[in-house]
């Protein structure tokens, strides 16, 4: 029998899940010239690209042009994608063992993570993981409603996912409009009453999670102002200290943002978006939904590690919302059969390597990406993460610890597959689906108009 990774018995490595991290793995066997690999994605939705299409927002399109070079990747002839097949559901570990020298797990995070106060659950508060997903045409989300009737709306955390349902929340129609965001988004928002935007950080802004580019952008809004408070933009004392021994070129451009808009007249634009720092939520109260949210006063302080956070201080306020957005980061979800680490919402693993709880290699499986680190980063974060794992499966296979599976031939897995989920999206039905797409936005003078219902979807790729 020939080595595992040549010409006559190529390695066979299975990638569940499309976005980032699978297709950066892809790339990163693409460096491995020596091995001969055929590649076979797997995505639950027809469509790939993960957040890349689902998760980043619609008028930041420029992020979202990573998509050419994962295009580059699916149309080498030893790559394939499977999309609308779930793991779990349509594929179990015992069938990629049987098809597979190694299989990738790069699932992402797909939940929010708990907020864990009073009245979270109240009607009218949302994590903002569904908002993103349902204004990005997720099928999984298509169906919610959000009340935006409402004037006042509080978004808790203060990540790049906090500002980026901000922003969408402050732009006008017409700006939305230049978007790919969903069809139905955009109609909903048009009608939208909303007035006052809250952004509630527990920290002060020398600890903000988002990056500069996206506070510049609050100051440039075409409808909505931008206020934050004198006393909420000062740094105290041990921030101060902190950023003179961590230099930070992003921190010291978030607290000059901060600063500048600290200072800002209001000109009367039908928005208003107020940026409140060292601030916690403590209870959503309301009868039937959310009416009003407690928030206590923080105070900074240097903690044991060196790092500054928050505590609270005696001082409590209410402010009236009628909608509230919890954004307080992603969480991976597990998978049948793959190691959890429940705290962490991770894959169990060692640089990519799967392992049980007690540390035992579990040959064969590895993963990448926000399931295996967390959600952590920006897009191109992945690529690194995914090299390291690769780098392991490549290691790995000189050793030998791989599956050896019974029907490494590509064409058994397309025939399992004809069985058990027959309305399977191949790579080719994928661009008929992103032709009907972009010819759909060329009609109305968007980018796109995104498809959302995984009916219409399956019948225009096998038509
Ligand atoms: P994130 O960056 O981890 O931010 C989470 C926010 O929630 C932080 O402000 C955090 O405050 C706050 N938080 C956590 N627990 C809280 C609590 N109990 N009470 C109040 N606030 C709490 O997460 P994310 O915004 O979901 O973003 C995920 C990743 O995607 C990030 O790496 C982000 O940069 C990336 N992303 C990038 C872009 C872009 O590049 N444009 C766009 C979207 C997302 P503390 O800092 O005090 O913990």
């Amino acid at each position: 029998m020939d080595a595992v990774g040549s010409e006559q018995n190529p390695l066979r490595v299975a990638i569940i899940g499309s976005g980032p991290a699978g297709f950066y793995t892809v790339s990163n066997f693409g460096r491995h010239k020596e091995i001969h690999v055929e590649i076979d994605m797997f995505d639950r939705l027809p469509t790939p690209f993960g957040l890349v299409r689902a998760g980043v927002a619609p008028d930041h399109q420029k992020d979202k042009s990573v998509v050419r070079a994962y295009a580059k990747s699916a149309a080498k002839p030893n790559f394939r994608f499977y999309g609308n097949v779930e793991y779990g559901r349509d594929i179990s570990l015992d069938d990629l063992k049987q098809h597979y020298h190694q299989v990738i797990f790069t699932t992402g995070a797909p939940v929010d993570r708990d907020l864990g106060i009073p009245g979270q659950d109240l009607a009218g508060s949302h994590s903002a993981t569904e908002f993103v997903a349902w204004y990005n045409g997720h099928p999984d989300f298509a169906d919610k409603e959000f009340d935006l009737s409402q004037e006042n709306v509080a978004i808790i955390g203060v990540g790049n996912v906090a500002m980026d349902v901000a922003r969408i929340l402050c732009k006008t129609y017409d700006e939305l409009a230049e978007t790919d965001m969903a069809d139905y988004a955009l109609k909903a928002l048009k009608d939208s009453k909303v007035k006052n935007v809250y952004l509630l950080v527990r920290r002060g802004p020398a600890q903000a999670a988002f990056t500069a580019p996206e506070i510049k952008e609050m100051g440039e809004l075409v409808d909505a102002d931008v206020t934050i408070s004198i006393e909420e933009a000062a740094l105290d004392e041990d921030s101060r200290a902190y950023m003179e021994a961590n230099p930070d070129k992003n921190v010291d451009k978030n607290v000059a943002y901060i600063t500048e808009y600290s200072q800002r007249e209001q000109t009367g634009k039908s928005r208003l978006l107020t940026i409140r720092f060292l601030v916690s939520p403590t209870e959503l109260l309301g009868g039937e939904k959310v009416e009003s949210l407690k928030l206590t006063k923080n105070e900074a302080y240097r903690s044991e590690d060196g790092s500054i956070r928050a505590r609270a201080t005696v001082i409590e306020e209410e402010i009236p919302v009628g909608l509230v957005f919890r954004s307080v980061g992603y969480r991976g979800a597990p998978l049948p059969e793959v190691p959890f680490h429940e705290s962490w919402g991770t894959i169990e693993n060692d640089k990519g390597r799967i392992q049980t709880k007690e540390g035992e290699r579990l040959s064969g499986m590895y993963t990448a990406g926000w399931i295996k680190r967390g959600p952590t980063g920006v897009i191109g974060t992945n690529k690194t993460c995914a090299r390291e794992t690769v780098n392991c499966m490549v290691e790995d296979l000189e050793s030998g610890a791989h599956f050896n599976p019974a029907n490494p031939a590509p064409e058994a897995m397309e025939a399992l597959l004809r069985k058990r989920q027959p309305d399977f999206v191949t790579y080719a039905g994928w661009e008929k689906i992103d032709a009907e797409e972009l010819a759909r936005g060329e009609a109305t003078g968007r980018p796109r108009v995104k498809l959302t219902n995984i009916q219409t979807m399956v019948d225009i790729a096998q038509n």
